[in-house]
């Protein structure tokens, strides 16, 4: 099962191999939280540093890795566009106009993007009921 240690590592590499023209301006923590089966993951502010919250559920082997990697990645684009980084805001929102898929399609997510499509409407509902007692 996997820890927050290893998110710590994943978005290590991630943000040195695929953001790493994105300056890292302040401490940025990540760790799991939350067993939605709508939301993956999240960033918030937490005074002068930055906290990515990844689903809980995806501590478990059950879910592939690289949906692992493209929450990391959704959420590190939001820190490139300014949203709860000190970076200057680059967009009005979020997410209009695409700018989080265009972003991780500009780094290399895009055969990932459409594979984490399929994901969510095919093995995730079963995935997330097989993890029913986890989730009490
Ligand atoms: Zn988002």
């Amino acid at each position: 099962m996997r820890d927050n240690g290893f998110l710590g590592e994943r978005l290590e590499s991630i943000w040195k191999l695929l953001f790493g023209d994105v300056p890292k301006l302040n401490n940025v923590s990540i760790r799991f939280s939350g067993k939605s089966k709508s939301k993956f993951g999240h960033i918030a502010r937490k005074g002068g540093d930055t906290e990515i919250v990844i689903n809980e559920l995806f501590r478990f082997d059950d879910v592939p890795e690289y949906i692992i990697d493209l929450t990391i990645a959704h959420e590190l684009s939001h820190y490139a566009h300014g949203f709860n980084s000190p970076l200057k805001q680059k967009y009005r929102h979020p997410h209009k106009g695409g700018v989080v898929t265009k972003e991780m399609t500009l780094r290399g997510f895009d055969k990932m993007i459409k594979m984490e499509k399929m994901f969510f409407r095919k093995e995730w509902p079963k995935i997330y009921e097989r993890l029913r007692e986890f989730k009490k």
